[in-house]
């Protein structure tokens, strides 16, 4: 990454209440050097928006719709008028437990485009697939549905993360080496298609920690972390947010 700061990113996933919520926003803080969002559940996030200072706020998924008979839904726009800056597209728990396919997550990116949110496109690939040297591939794959949907360049208004579905929520995250030479994949493909490879944001997720922060983010293919668990603790969200600052831009 040449100018942008690290981005770090908190996934609540389905967690939180009013009165948790309450606490752990009002114990997130700017930190100098980093760019840190918050990723609440839709119902919470009119009360994350009034009580944040220096952090952004995003969503964990956007419908693809604008808006009509689409029941249950939440559109990209009702999202940017909450003030949301981010929206997590194609997160592997979606992928996997709700149906959304590679053509969806591309039109769900679309969709956050087109109102002005910044799309953090999740990609990976599950243990079987690394362990059959199917990574590059599949990732590679998954990128090219995005691009088909929303062109080249787009993808200098969004983010993307690696999250090996393996390391999510398990504890067990990607070495240092393993992140990067995926990032450092994805940064290739990026250019290979004709975008400013060196100006996307790649993210890694998956069971980031505190103690493991630092050695993360300090690949230099690694722009930030997407954050589950630990993003629920304040002090511990906290402490990855400055280990990212640490390893610079
Ligand atoms: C995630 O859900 O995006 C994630 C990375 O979770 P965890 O940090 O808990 O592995």
């Amino acid at each position: 990454m040449a100018q942008k700061h690290k981005l770090v990113a908190g996934n609540w996933k389905l967690n939180g209440g009013l009165a948790a919520n309450a606490a752990l926003l009002g114990a997130l803080e700017a930190v100098a050097g980093v760019e840190v969002a918050v990723c609440p559940p839709f119902p919470y996030l009119a009360q994350a928006a009034s009580l944040l200072k220096g952090v952004a706020l995003g969503a964990q998924s956007v419908s693809e719709f604008q808006s009509g008979a689409y029941t249950g839904e939440v559109s990209a726009e009702m999202l940017a008028e909450l003030g949301c800056k981010f929206a997590i597209v194609g997160h592997s728990e979606r992928r996997a437990l709700f149906g959304e396919d590679e053509a969806s997550v591309g039109r769900k990116t679309a969709a956050a485009l087109r109102a002005g949110l910044v799309p953090i496109v999740c990609v990976g690939e599950s243990l079987a697939e690394r362990e059959a040297g199917q990574a590059s591939a599949v990732i590679r794959r998954q990128l090219d549905a995005v691009r088909t949907v929303v062109g080249t360049p787009a993808f200098a208004r969004l983010e993307i993360a690696y999250e090996p579905v393996w390391a999510i929520g398990t504890g067990r995250a990607a070495t240092a080496a393993q992140a990067q030479e995926v990032h450092a994949d994805i940064r290739r493909w990026l250019g290979e298609q004709g975008a400013d490879a060196k100006a996307v944001r790649i993210l890694y997720g998956g069971s980031v920690k505190a103690d493991n922060a630092a050695e993360l983010f300090g690949m230099p293919d690694v722009d930030g972390g997407l954050i589950g668990g630990a993003a629920l603790v304040a002090q511990d969200f906290m402490a990855i947010c400055r280990a990212a600052v640490a390893q610079g831009a």
